[in-house]
């Protein structure tokens, strides 16, 4: 059932008050008195409506967090910003294989899966992210020392004062587009340390449309986790 944008599933019983809560997976669900006549759910709902919708977002915001990939067949792994499937493989001299739209992953190594996952990210990445780089760094005006794809606390790129670049593996799960705005944000930082005015401004000139991958990765990167 449904009240304006709320969905919900209703039982009646003959208990005395309504009562509204979230289940585990996330629905509304309303336990009524027997004799409730829709029209009066309905106005407990608008009234409950703000507790509902805070009810909602807490839910999501726990259960993003706790998003796990498990290695079995058929499960979504994501790279550039491309969900594959996994399959599970029983004879592959090499641990995983993205190969005709699948992640191919040797059944005995399921146990290592994120580890396999993680290395392949940060060797794959290391590629794709010396290629943006490439086009970017000329037209920014930067020269690049060293690039690492490693595990970073709570960022997606970091740089140092001797030109030298790290980089999240999580970052190669973004759209190309989101990967080289991370990409560019890191070399414009090889020219402004802050986010100062001077910083934005140079990010805009190689890529005006950056805000729109801020959001993205503000709205996805919790979900960016194996
Ligand atoms: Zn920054």
């Amino acid at each position: 059932m449904s009240y304006k944008d709320i969905s919900y599933s209703l039982k009646k019983s003959n208990r005395k008050t309504i009562s509204i809560f979230i289940e585990r997976d996330g629905s509304v669900s309303i336990l009524a008195p027997a004799p409730y006549q829709l029209e009066k759910i309905e106005q407990v709902i608008e009234a409950k409506r703000s507790w509902i919708y805070r009810n909602l977002a807490e839910w999501e915001d726990l259960n993003r967090t706790q998003l796990q990939r498990e290695f079995v067949n058929g499960e979504g792994f994501v790279y550039l910003g491309r969900s594959y499937r996994l399959s599970l493989e029983e004879k592959q001299n090499t641990d995983l294989l993205l190969k005709r739209g699948r992640f191919l992953l040797r059944r005995d190594k399921i146990h290592k899966g994120a580890d396999i996952f993680k290395a392949f990210y940060k060797q794959k990445g290391l590629k794709k992210i010396n290629e943006r780089i490439a086009l970017y760094a000329p037209k920014i005006g930067v020269k690049v020392n060293k690039v690492k794809v490693l595990e970073l606390q709570n960022r997606w790129g970091s740089c140092s004062d001797n030109g030298n670049l790290n980089f999240h593996w999580k970052c190669l799960m973004a759209p190309v587009s989101v990967l080289d705005y991370i990409v560019v944000h890191e070399l414009v930082h090889l020219l402004y340390r802050n986010h100062d005015n001077n910083f934005w401004n140079a990010v805009d000139k190689v890529m005006p449309d950056y805000a729109k991958h801020v959001k993205w990765l503000k709205h996805n990167g919790a979900d960016m986790n194996l």
